[in-house]
């Protein structure tokens, strides 16, 4: 039997400073290699480019505005992405977001349903780890960090794509971003997911 290769469409979550996007540059650059195309979006910067329009001018103000906006936000950034057309496309983004009225979800089932994802990657690190990462990257203006937050996102991240999981029913992959492993973890996805 015949199947059509079907287009990818990846969605990679992890809590602030796990390493997203260094291990997206380096998933690029393996891609790159074997001359593949594909589209990285960090779904933070094109929604600040969505608010930019709207008059917002820090991108750290974002998760500080009113829910409600925040949450139409979300889903005119989805609905840019889903007219995106390359074969591999791999969303960096958040499984939630802290606001001051609580963590609200990155991927509502809304938002699910116009992106259409069709694999997740969880990243996770140690804490520790990821504790230092934070306090080594002085470009963000990041909430407090301590490392009881740091465990306690880790245990959000893992309901909140459980939750993805079974709305979507696409398959999530979990990677861990190992201290000074991102070429290890970058090949680990693109293996799994078969880029
Ligand atoms: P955010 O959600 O805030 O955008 P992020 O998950 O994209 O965060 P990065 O900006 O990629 O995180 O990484 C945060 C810091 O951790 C950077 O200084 C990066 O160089 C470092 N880092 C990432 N992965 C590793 C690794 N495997 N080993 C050591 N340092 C790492
Ligand atoms: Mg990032």
């Amino acid at each position: 039997m015949l199947y059509l290769v079907e287009n990818k469409i990846i969605i990679m979550i992890g809590i602030p400073g796990v390493g997203k996007t260094t291990l997206l540059s380096k998933i690029v650059e393996i891609l790159k290699n074997h001359k593949k195309n594909v589209n990285i979006i960090s779904f933070g910067s094109l929604m600040f480019e969505v608010a930019k329009e709207n008059g917002l001018t820090d991108r750290d103000e974002l998760r500080k505005l009113p829910l409600s906006e925040q949450q139409r936000l979300q889903k005119v950034t989805a609905e840019k992405i889903a007219s995106y057309t390359e074969e591999i496309i791999i969303i960096d983004t958040h499984a939630f977001i802290n606001s001051p009225e609580g963590y609200y979800s990155g991927l509502p089932e809304h938002v699910l349903k116009i992106i259409k994802p069709t694999n997740f990657v969880s990243v996770s690190a140690k804490p520790e780890e990821i504790y230092n990462r934070r306090m080594k990257d002085n470009t963000r203006h990041r909430d407090k960090i301590t490392l009881a937050n740091i465990k306690k996102e880790l245990d959000i991240q893992s309901g909140m794509i459980s939750a993805c999981a079974v709305i979507t029913g696409a398959p999530v992959r979990h990677v861990l971003n190992g201290e000074g492993k991102v070429e290890e973890a970058a090949v680990k996805i693109v293996n799994a997911i078969g880029l």
